[in-house]
């Protein structure tokens, strides 16, 4: 084959490639212990009152480490939302998805999936938040239900 632009041959080689990776989440680890519970939680920050979600283990406004976790109410409004039609290859299998953002009455945003037809979305439309398994990797996640 040959370069688009410059017109060089290129050899092209195709193998499967299989992605592994682990990531340290002990600084957040009551984060996925509250989401086997159901509950989704933030982290506040003692020292300024900061609220964080996702939850950060350092306070991005003071730069304290003390923090406390916090349970989310769970009831937000949906700020704004977009279908996903056109997915990153780690997402491809799936098919179309709503994601919104929603505002929490703690005062912070949320973004996640909308479950449900996005055709009866609108700016403003009551959500829940709730824990839910995410299938066919099977791993606990949070998404936006709408609950009117
Ligand atoms: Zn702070």
């Amino acid at each position: 084959m040959f370069d688009g632009k410059t017109g060089a041959a290129l050899w092209e080689d195709r193998r499967e490639l299989r992605l592994r990776y682990q990531i340290s989440v002990e600084r957040i680890r009551k984060f996925y212990d509250g989401l086997r519970e159901g509950r989704v939680l933030a982290t506040r920050c003692r020292s300024c009152g900061e609220l964080h979600f996702p939850p950060q283990s350092f306070c991005a406004r003071c730069g304290s480490e003390d923090m406390e976790w916090v349970e989310l109410s769970g009831e937000g409004e949906l700020l704004t939302f977009t279908v996903i039609k056109a997915k990153p290859t780690s997402f491809s299998h799936y098919g179309d998805y709503t994601v919104g953002i929603a505002r929490m009455p703690e005062g912070v945003n949320v973004l996640a999936w909308v479950s449900g037809d996005p055709g009866k979305l609108r700016v403003g439309t009551r959500v829940r938040l709730r824990v839910v398994r995410r299938e066919p990797e099977n791993y606990l996640t949070y998404e936006l239900q709408p609950t009117e």
